[in-house]
């Protein structure tokens, strides 16, 4: 069993892995594993093609990827422009920005792991025309798109789905990232995230998919029990950067990622997705690498993983996992996702 600190290169900060914790009683939240049958159009979505959302527009009928202006965005163009200053040192600013929802499918019963490759190639062709359309406006100096999977994430509809918060300011987690990076980057002249990438090779327990240009693994110094960084080989600050052959194997990639998760437990899997970029404007980028990361609230299919003493009160991560044996466990998921209905 792993009882030790693990230094997190990237936010610079202790992981403290204690996997021996795992089996100790529990009481828990149960997180339901049974699945009802979706059908393929749902009259009561708002993103099925057709039907009418909350703001009165209709959607189209539309076939591939779909996407629109959020009906609730948290940052938009219509956030209030002239504010009150409020007392003393605390500052504010209006809410500018575009939020947008990204459907991948018409189809209401599938998901990411569901698609095929040339549809996901797809989906990261538009993240990429996003980005670049999104970039382009002045008042965005982020672009961060992330996808919330499963109703322990909160996502009460399985209409397969991302987001897309373009936004005034940059991300925390991404400001972190980009002074380790630069960091680093000054103190040895290479990119941090090609070391992790070298360090990950060279254990190799932990490496779940790979294609020629691309690659997902299981970071040693992973905070959550299934958490995956999916990433190019090749350094490059944002995804519009990626070439045709970068952008297929980064998809294949990807989709395997998706199809182990749900193949785990025979279930659809719960996760955060989050693309990792490098701001739009006030940053080169230089040391920064760009990639995908899953955070998996789930330890075991009904045990979510609770944030609290250490992670909210604290700040750092106490795991309760290993990080080789979760690896593992996502090695020995391959395969076709397993409500797959081709023949092999
Ligand atoms: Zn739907
Ligand atoms: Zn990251």
């Amino acid at each position: 069993m792993t009882w030790e600190q693990r230094w997190h290169p990237l936010r610079r900060e202790w992981i403290v892995v204690a996997a021996h914790r795992q089996h100790r009683p529990w009481n828990s939240e149960q997180v339901s594993r049974t699945e009802r049958a979706l059908p393929e159009h749902a009259s009561d979505c708002y993103l099925c093609p057709r039907n009418p959302r909350v703001s009165g527009a209709r959607n189209p009928d539309y076939e591939g990827v779909f996407v629109f202006d959020n009906d609730h965005p948290c940052v938009g163009p219509l956030a209030p422009s002239e504010l009150a200053a409020p007392p003393g040192i605390y500052r504010n600013r209006p809410a500018s920005g575009v939020a947008r929802v990204v459907c991948y499918t018409p189809r209401h019963d599938l998901s990411l792991a569901q698609l095929d490759v040339p549809s996901v190639v797809r989906l990261m062709e538009v993240w990429q025309e996003q980005y670049r359309e999104l970039a382009a406006r002045k008042e965005v100096r982020y672009v961060l798109v992330f996808e919330n999977r499963g109703e322990v994430v909160g996502v009460s509809n399985p209409h397969p789905h991302c987001q897309i918060y373009a936004t005034n300011f940059v991300f925390k987690y991404i400001e972190t990232e980009l002074h380790a990076g630069a960091r680093h980057l000054a103190e040895t002249g290479r990119v941090l995230f090609q070391d992790v990438l070298a360090a990950e090779r060279q254990d190799g327990r932990r490496i779940i998919s790979e294609q020629r240009s691309a690659i997902a693994f299981v970071p040693y110094f992973a905070r959550y029990a299934y958490e995956v960084y999916v990433a190019p080989l090749r350094s490059v600050t944002t995804i519009a950067d990626l070439d045709d052959a970068e952008r297929r194997d980064l998809a294949t990639v990807l989709r395997d990622v998706v199809i182990r998760f749900d193949n785990l437990w025979r279930m659809p899997f719960p996760y955060v997705m989050a693309l990792h970029q490098a701001p739009v404007k006030g940053h080169d980028g230089r040391g920064f690498h760009f990639h995908f990361e899953f955070h998996p609230p789930l330890r075991r299919p009904n045990l979510l993983k609770y944030l609290a003493g250490p992670e909210i009160g604290g700040g750092n991560f106490l795991s309760d996992t290993c990080a080789e044996e979760k690896a593992a466990e996502l090695i020995a998921a391959g395969g076709r996702h397993y409500k797959s209905t081709d023949v092999a």
